[in-house]
């Protein structure tokens, strides 16, 4: 697990925009997210732990990669709803 800063997370988020990979909600916190090129298929879990955020993804990279930088905006929607209708 790795946690997210706001800088890590904005460097997997502009690359997540260059990449533009494919994003599937399996549950709440957890995502699929796929290379349209490469057809690579990854999956992303959330969580959160004492108010810190961290995720974790099954790639081989050790940092906060695309693939979160991809599924977060997803999981924030998801979040806030999941908030507002709670
Ligand atoms: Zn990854």
């Amino acid at each position: 697990m790795i946690e997210i800063t706001s800088a890590n997370i904005e460097k997997a988020i502009n690359k997540a925009r260059q990449t533009k990979p494919f994003v599937k909600v399996i549950e709440f916190r957890r995502y699929s997210v796929t290379n349209k090129t490469s057809g690579a298929n990854y999956t992303v879990k959330f969580s959160k732990i004492n108010n810190r955020k961290f995720a974790e993804c099954n790639c081989k990279a050790i940092v906060v990669c695309y693939h979160i930088g991809a599924s977060i905006g997803a999981h924030i929607v998801l979040a806030e709803q999941m908030h507002t209708a709670a």
